[in-house]
């Protein structure tokens, strides 16, 4: 694998080979065999962690330097595929809609070339092929299997069909949305239809809470603060001459900042609080937080534009988006930086109708590479 050509034909092969087998999240265990069986023939370190599927690997460099990550995610999704690709999916309700196949490509074609020069290189690199990402609780095992210890910066990537192949997008600061969901659970008392006196109504505090809930964007947060609170779903009565005992809410919080996620969670439970006392009702609230927002160290984000615009990428400072994306956990430890390259589209991710273009893949390859040599190249100055 020393020329171009061939490295290009074997990381779109295995991409493809990949795309053929996806495996659902935490059940990556092909993926992780395909992996380590590549990693062990081009003799790269390869690091005993427990868990059951990913692949973990360390190039130590001849040089004395920072201790870094890359990360790629390695699961699929519960789609069956209608791309139309000739590498179609052999599992059948089983696709690579996100892209993660690609995702292993680049960082595998990295890894392979970077552990050739560690003669040259500084500092050490730990990879990530990380399971169970689309499920939000990959990254998580990660970071609780101590792997991470002593790592000082952590970088990875996502696919973006919103952008042309040839452009390289990211931002400082939030760069996806982080996740929240609530369940809201009232418990009133029950009466005939005519006689609510004799009751505790619940539907009323309904009204209440969705009123309530729309002014903590609206009145409380900066008018240039990007947040969204929504109320999905209700449930409460079943007929129409008697007043429910309970009634249920459920519904999703976006935000971009850490501030602005927590002052609405305590808002929300501040608001509650309140009517249960107003109303004289039991209001119980269920808080699932899901991943935070991936959030970008402005160094890290500085070099990565750089090192992108030296590669020849477009490069772009983009906008947020409100993809959710466990890598966010890892910048919940780690300083990092997480960017977006163009993958041409036109589908969306998790679209049964995704591909890729290939012609992505090289460029991303040689983007990392560079940036994790320049890493080392500037701890030596
Ligand atoms: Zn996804
Ligand atoms: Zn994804």
């Amino acid at each position: 694998m020393n020329d171009g050509i061939n490295r290009g034909d074997f990381l779109i092969n295995f991409r493809h080979e990949l795309h053929r087998h996806p495996e659902l999240s935490t059940k990556e265990f092909e993926t992780t065999r395909r992996l380590r069986t590549i990693l062990e023939e081009a003799k790269v370190e390869l690091l005993p962690v427990d868990l059951p599927t990913g692949v973990f690997a360390r190039i130590q460099g001849a040089k004395p330097g920072p201790t870094i990550a890359l990360r790629s995610d390695i699961d699929a999704l519960p789609i069956l595929e209608k791309s139309g690709v000739p590498y179609v999916s052999e599992n059948p309700g089983v696709m690579h809609a996100c892209g993660h196949d690609f995702h292993m490509a680049v960082i595998l074609g990295a890894t392979l070339s970077l552990n050739e020069r560690k003669a040259d290189l500084a500092g050490t690199l730990i990879v990530l092929f990380q399971p169970a990402e689309e499920t939000g609780v990959g990254a998580k095992s990660v970071l609780e299997s101590g792997v991470l210890e002593n790592v000082s910066a952590i970088f990875g990537f996502h696919n973006d069909p919103s952008l042309p192949v040839g452009a390289l997008g990211t931002k400082a600061g939030a760069l996806t949305a982080a996740v929240d969901r609530f369940a809201i659970q009232i418990h009133g008392a029950g009466a005939h239809g005519a006689k609510p006196n004799e009751g505790k109504d619940p539907l009323l505090v309904v009204a209440q809470i969705i009123q309530d809930f729309q002014t903590i964007v609206s009145r409380n947060l900066a008018p240039d603060a990007h947040a969204v609170v929504s109320i999905t779903q209700i449930h409460g009565g079943n007929t129409w001459n008697v007043i429910p005992e309970e009634a249920m809410l459920e519904g999703t919080v976006r935000t971009f900042s850490r501030a602005d996620r927590a002052f609405i969670e305590t808002r929300i439970r501040a608001i509650l609080a309140g009517l249960a006392i107003a109303n004289d009702v039991t209001i119980d609230l269920d808080w699932f937080g899901n991943c935070p927002s991936v959030f970008n160290d402005e160094k890290w984000t500085a070099l990565a534009l750089e090192v992108s615009k030296e590669m020849g990428y477009d490069t772009r400072v983009v906008k947020e988006t409100a993809i959710g994306e466990d890598f966010a956990y890892y910048q919940e430890a780690i300083p990092g930086c997480f960017v977006m390259i163009g993958s041409g589209g036109p589908y969306e991710l998790h679209d049964p109708r995704f591909r890729l273009d290939d012609q992505a893949l090289l460029p991303a390859v040689d983007y990392f590479v560079r940036f994790i040599e320049k890493i080392g190249e500037e701890s030596q100055r």
